[in-house]
């Protein structure tokens, strides 16, 4: 998740994820034949298969299990992803590389075809400098791309970028003093990729030869402005006319009790809705609370895509108090909550692969992005919440809200006079006030009105 639009391996066999099917296979067809004999097996309860990988490691992998998701691979990519080892992915670093070389290797033992540059998983690119940055246009972050070829005209695209904010030097972070500390970006957004490299598996693996191709995609330099996204759109690797849609997935691991989902983009193509709706009531998907937000521009890589007239879909479990901090750790993902978000995602995409070329749709553009802020309170609002006010998922120490005493948890309804009913009404009175005003901003705090004096910076 980039935070400043909304408002703001493969250790040489460790973590190789080998997906062991005892019959060799080359292609999909292939794979057919050899499905019913592991099919048969899972059913007599062996489904998992031990290997010796070199010297050092032994790896317990569910081979074609009945479920979409497998919890355990899943908990797995996050936790090397998300590891101290990778010092938090900052884009252009060896650290970031390495999580790309994991990516790929994962799209290799799937028998994805490679859609980087000259015949390999990767596409490097260079970082453009944005003007209120430090960047350096000769340091190159690295896109991996792996293709499911069903032979069909079109493809659906499957992201979510895999950088994070590193240690802490290219901004971003909401910690106070965030450089030389690992920001190791477990739900932001090992989460999502972890989540795209089991739906590239369970595509990949299943018995279906489905009529649309697939292109998965670890994006970089999402932090930094969107930058692997707006490359590979820029310089696309299969025909941009051939999009189905394209679905990301960023921050998905940090479903709450309350299961709430925030489904971005469902105004981009005018089936999105009703298919949400029906989907999101059906049982089998953990009864999720799904909010809708139809704009096509977000905070993520979609946005990318939505700019070149593609139907994107955008799944995100909400801004918590970990989110751009070194504290978004991986024992703090909900991996059943990921699983659950995933099953419906991969519902809709079994959904969306029976319907025709989606026809794609304008939508309404954020009213924050056309605002521009002289203040800011240092809060970061909820996404998924649909109840009535703003609800603050996290308060920046030292930023004027934190000093007003305004807490993880309130919901703004009022600020100096001005009904607050929703982020939309929130950013409209934000973009009116100006530094050093003082206002009176009332929340509430377990349903109690309070009433709190904020100095603005
Ligand atoms: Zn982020």
């Amino acid at each position: 998740m980039e935070h400043e639009i909304p408002i703001s391996l493969l250790q040489n066999g460790l973590n190789k994820l080998l997906l062991h099917i005892s019959i060799s296979w080359s292609t999909k067809k292939s794979l057919r034949l050899a499905r019913h004999s592991v099919h048969m097996c899972s059913e007599s309860n062996i489904v998992h298969n031990v290997l010796v990988l070199g010297t050092t490691a032994l790896f317990c992998c569910t081979v074609l299990s009945a479920q979409t998701v497998d919890t355990t691979l899943l908990r797995q990519h996050i936790r090397f992803l998300a590891s101290d080892e990778l010092k938090g992915r900052g884009a252009s670093t060896p650290e970031e590389q390495r999580a790309a070389e994991y990516i790929a290797e994962q799209f290799r033992l799937l028998r994805l075809a490679p859609k980087g540059q000259n015949g390999t998983y990767l596409q490097r690119f260079p970082l453009v400098k944005r003007n209120d940055s430090v960047l350096d246009s000769t340091r190159t972050a690295i896109n991996v791309l792996g293709f499911l070829d069903n032979k069909a005209q079109q493809t659906i695209i499957l992201g979510a970028h895999y950088d994070h904010l590193g240690l802490g030097y290219d901004g971003g972070s909401l910690d106070p003093a965030p450089q030389g500390k690992i920001h190791n970006g477990a739900d932001d957004n090992a989460s999502g990729v972890a989540g795209m490299l089991e739906l590239a598996r369970h595509y990949a693996t299943n018995t279906v030869q489905e009529p649309y191709n697939m292109l998965f995609i670890g994006f970089s330099a999402e932090e930094l402005g969107l930058l692997g996204s707006k490359y590979f759109c820029e310089h696309p690797t299969i025909p941009l006319e051939s999009v189905h849609c394209m679905i990301n997935l960023d921050m998905i691991g940090r479903l709450n009790e309350k299961k709430e989902l925030l489904v971005g983009g469902t105004g981009t193509s005018p089936v999105f809705e009703p298919l949400i709706e029906s989907l999101a009531q059906s049982v089998g998907v953990g009864n999720l609370v799904v909010a809708k937000d139809s704009s096509g521009v977000g905070p993520s890589d979609h946005t990318s895509f939505y700019l070149k007239k593609i139907p994107i879909l955008f799944f995100f479990t909400g801004v918590h108090s970990d989110y751009h901090k070194p504290s978004d750790d991986e024992e703090k993902i909900n991996i059943q909550g990921e699983a659950t978000v995933l099953q419906l995602v991969a519902t809709l995409i079994d959904s969306i692969q029976r319907l025709p070329k989606l026809p794609f749709q304008q939508t309404r553009t954020r009213q924050q992005a056309t605002h521009s802020y002289r203040v800011s309170l240092g809060i970061v609002p909820s996404y998924s919440y649909t109840g009535k006010g703003l609800r603050i998922d996290a308060v920046t120490q030292g930023r004027p809200a934190a000093k007003a005493g305004m807490q993880e948890g309130d919901i703004i309804i009022n600020i100096d006079g001005k009904e607050i009913t929703d982020i939309q009404a929130y950013m409209q009175v934000l973009s009116k006030l100006q530094p050093s005003q003082t206002i009176r901003v009332r929340v509430l705090r377990d349903t109690e009105p309070i009433d709190l004096i904020v100095m603005l910076q």
